[in-house]
């Protein structure tokens, strides 16, 4: 097995192909399912909102986010630019690339071509300041 460093609190852990440890992985389930059951009675709920009732982290948060289990939408569909594309650092709601992005990189590995020829610039840290508070969260696949 594998000694990865863990996405989320940045530890060293035994590698079973997640990209998180095990500890974390349990922890943002049972977030993810406590913000779940507040966006069923509170749809759109600002990230403070839901940070505050849930009293899940805003780190949490936006690791959902990343992980395309939650959608970040405000009036324009985008996040106030809470997410960007970590390719071409294009607004997006949800996940880690744009569309377009994501085509590239699927394409570029189908034609086995080798590295992708943009270089991926190194991601955003998890900063809360990122966070404007105004954007509205939403359930994947509503
Ligand atoms: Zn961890
Ligand atoms: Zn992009």
């Amino acid at each position: 097995m594998d000694v990865r460093q863990c996405d989320f609190c940045r530890m060293p852990y035994q590698s079973t192909g997640k990209k998180i440890c095990g500890d974390c992985l349990l922890k943002l389930d049972e977030e993810f399912i406590a913000i779940r059951e507040y966006l069923w009675e509170h749809d759109l709920a600002g990230i403070d909102e839901v940070s505050e009732a849930t009293g899940v982290s805003r780190k949490s948060i936006l690791y959902l986010l990343k992980e395309e289990r939650l959608i970040v939408g405000d009036d324009n569909g985008y996040g106030g630019g809470i997410l960007v594309c970590e390719s071409c650092r294009k607004p997006i709601s949800t996940g880690r690339m744009c569309a377009g992005c994501k085509k590239e990189v699927l394409s570029a590995i189908q034609e086995s071509v080798g590295p992708v020829s943009k270089p991926r610039r190194r991601p955003e840290p998890y900063e809360e300041e990122n966070f404007k508070g105004v954007a509205k969260l939403q359930l994947k696949g509503k």
